[in-house]
C-alpha cells in the first residue's frame, strides 16, 4: 500500500522566474523506473498538497531530484516556490508511468522530446546505463520559449560525458538538441515542426525518422503531445503501454485546467 514519506529539502535552484528545482533526502525503501513520475507536494492546514511530479533523479541516486513549473495562481507551485533547505516535502511512495524503456520495441535510434518542465524524466532516462545499452544513438530534444529555460544543459553536457562508471557511452551515443521558439539561438523553432520536417534528424546527420529504427518517447504539453502523437501515427507508429510494448510512449508534462 502507498504511504507518504516526509523528505528533507538539501538544495533549492531557481532557473528563470518560471522555473526551479530542487533536491531532498530520499527514503531507502521508495523504487521506482527510470522515466517515472510520483506525487509529492507539502502540507496546507495540516492536509497534504500533492501534485505528479517526474523524478529528475535516477533511481540509482541516493537523494531525489524535482524540476518545477512556477504557475503564479497554481495551489501548490505558488507555495512551493518558497521552499528552502531543510523544509519537509512530502513524496508518494508509489511510483508510475509510461515513459519507460520496457514500454518500448527494440529500435537503433531513442528520441527523447520534450517541453518546459517535460525534460524531467528525461533527465533520469538519460542517467540510466541501460538506455546506452538498448540503443546505439540517444537523442535528447528539449524545446522551451527561451534559452533561459534550457535547464541542466550543463549536467547533459559537461556531468554526464564525465560519469566515470558510463561517460564514455555518453560520449558516443548521447545527443543533446536544445531548441527555443522565442529567441535567437543555435536551434530554433517547435519539436513537432523540426521532427515532421525531418529538419531535427538532418541537423544532427541522422536519417528521417523511421518506423524500423527510431523509437520516441514524449513528454510535454497537451498541444505537443497530441501533434508529436499525429505525426508518428501517420508513420505508421503504435503506441507502447505496460501490457504491449510499442514504437512510443507519451506522458503529459502538466494537465490544462
Ligand atoms: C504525469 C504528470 C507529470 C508531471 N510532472 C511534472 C514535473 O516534473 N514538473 C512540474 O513542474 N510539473 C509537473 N506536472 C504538473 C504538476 O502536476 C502540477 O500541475 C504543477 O506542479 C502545478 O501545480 P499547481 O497546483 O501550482 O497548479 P495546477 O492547478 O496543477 O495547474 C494550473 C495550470 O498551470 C499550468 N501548468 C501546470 N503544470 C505546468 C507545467 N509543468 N508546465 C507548464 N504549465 C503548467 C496548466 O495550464 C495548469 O492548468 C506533471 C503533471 C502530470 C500529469
Amino acid at each position: 500500500m502507498a504511504s507518504i514519506f516526509r523528505e528533507r529539502v538539501l538544495s533549492v535552484h531557481h532557473w528563470t522566474d518560471r522555473q526551479f528545482s530542487f533536491t531532498t533526502t530520499r527514503d531507502p525503501s521508495f523504487r521506482f523506473l527510470n522515466g517515472q513520475f510520483t506525487m509529492i507536494g507539502i502540507e496546507v492546514d495540516g492536509k497534504p498538497l500533492l501534485r505528479a511530479y517526474s523524478m529528475v533523479s535516477a533511481n540509482y541516486e541516493e537523494q531525489l531530484e524535482f524540476l518545477s513549473i512556477k504557475v503564479p495562481d497554481g495551489p501548490l507551485t505558488s507555495r512551493l516556490l518558497h521552499i528552502k533547505v531543510g523544509d519537509t516535502l512530502l513524496v508518494n511512495s508509489k511510483a508510475v508511468g509510461t515513459l519507460i524503456l520496457q514500454n518500448l520495441l527494440p529500435g537503433k535510434t531513442l528520441y527523447l522530446l520534450s517541453t518546459g518542465t517535460g525534460l524531467a524524466p528525461f533527465m533520469s532516462v538519460i542517467k540510466d546505463p541501460e538506455t546506452y545499452e538498448m540503443f546505439e544513438k540517444v537523442v535528447l530534444v528539449h524545446g522551451c520559449r527561451e534559452v533561459s529555460e534550457l535547464a541542466y544543459d550543463h549536467v547533459i553536457t559537461e556531468d554526464l560525458p564525465n560519469n566515470e562508471f558510463f561517460g564514455e557511452q555518453v560520449k558516443e551515443k548521447l545527443i543533446y538538441y536544445p531548441t527555443v521558439t522565442r529567441e535567437a539561438f543555435r536551434h530554433q523553432g517547435r519539436v513537432t515542426t523540426l521532427m515532421d520536417t525531418g529538419k531535427l534528424p538532418a541537423d544532427i546527420g541522422l536519417p528521417p525518422l523511421d518506423i524500423e529504427h527510431d523509437r520516441v518517447m514524449i513528454c510535454g504539453s497537451p498541444e505537443m503531445l497530441r501533434d508529436t502523437k499525429d505525426l508518428l501515427l501517420k508513420r505508421g507508429y503504435r503506441e507502447g503501454h505496460m501490457e504491449s510494448p510499442g514504437h512510443f510512449v507519451i506522458e503529459r508534462a502538466f494537465v490544462e485546467k
